[in-house]
């Protein structure tokens, strides 16, 4: 009984005159059993079941490979989430529950989780485009207006995306070369953001900076390079907080990353006590005159 590989997964290829789905360079839409992928005659199969290194991806049908770990080994980027932030796929518990006197307790089984085949379709162009306006394009009636409406309507969509944007480093906000300027408003925000969420890259995403404006205003502005510097300690607080918060629910990588980069003596001080220092020394730029006026600042997008 042959399957439509399309169900399976955005990218199609052919070898040998067999059409399977492309599971190694874009994302599976679907779960696939290895026995229907065996049957088939395809080279992988997928079940949201993490690997040792906790990409839930999927696996070579010949040898069970996992096909991020197989990537990793060629030097190239992974693709698929990692188990640390499952929201692709959740999975049930399948140990039943029981309640004092032994019998099992039933539950009633919980609404599907996983975003719709029409949203995982837009997740694999993402994955595969790396642009919001694009990959919205390349899914039939779709625009970023669909995007944001389903992020506001749809918790689950909303937290796909921001895995999917966070991991790729993909931008959630449209660049706007034509507007887009630095302004003190800008650094206050971005160095607040910074300290709050710890992770320079998500910062960068959430406020819509690119890499390359990020890195040519820190050339270019002292203040600016001065209140990162200055925002990075307090960062690396929140991540320990953030990591240790992961460790917690069972994922250490976070905790690891921080171990061989220890923080120095604030790493005892409270996150009320960083926003707090880092209020103190944008009043003290600010009073310096050090932020650059939006007017005649001749800063790149
Ligand atoms: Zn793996």
């Amino acid at each position: 009984m042959a399957l439509d590989p399309n169900e399976f997964s955005a990218v199609i290829k052919v070898r040998k005159g067999k059409t399977y789905p492309d599971l190694i360079n874009s994302l599976a839409l679907r779960n696939l059993p290895k026995e229907t992928a065996e049957a088939e005659g395809w080279p992988t199969f997928y079940m949201p079941e993490p690997c040792a290194n906790g990409h839930t991806a999927a696996r070579f049908v010949k040898n069970s490979l996992c096909v991020d770990c197989w990537r990793v080994r060629q030097g190239r980027e992974t693709i698929y989430p990692t188990a640390k932030n499952r929201t692709y796929y959740k999975q049930r518990d399948a140990t039943p529950t029981l309640a004092a006197n032994g019998a099992p307790v039933v539950i009633a089984p919980p609404a599907p989780v996983e975003p719709k085949p029409v949203e995982q379709r837009f997740f694999a162009e993402l994955a595969t485009l790396r642009d919001i306006d694009k990959a919205a394009s390349a899914v039939p009636g779709w625009t970023r207006g669909t995007v944001e409406s389903r992020c506001s309507s749809n918790p689950i969509f909303k937290a796909a995306l921001q895995d999917l944007t966070d991991r790729l480093g993909i931008a959630t906000r449209a660049p706007d070369a034509e507007t887009f300027k630095w302004s003190p408003e800008l650094e206050k925000n971005f160095a607040m953001r910074l300290v709050d969420c710890g992770l320079l890259e998500q910062t960068r995403t959430e406020l819509g900076v690119s890499a390359s404006s990020y890195h040519t205003h820190l050339e270019r502005s002292p203040a600016f390079a001065a209140l990162v510097a200055a925002a990075e300690p307090l960062a690396r607080l929140t991540l320990r907080d953030r990591a240790t918060k992961e460790a917690a629910a069972g994922n250490d990588r976070l905790l690891k990353i921080l171990e061989v980069d220890a923080p120095e003596a604030i790493s005892t001080w409270s996150v009320e006590r960083c926003n707090a220092e880092i209020t103190k020394l944008l009043q003290r730029f600010d009073a310096q005159g050090l932020f650059v006026e939006q007017s005649n600042a001749d800063l790149v997008s």
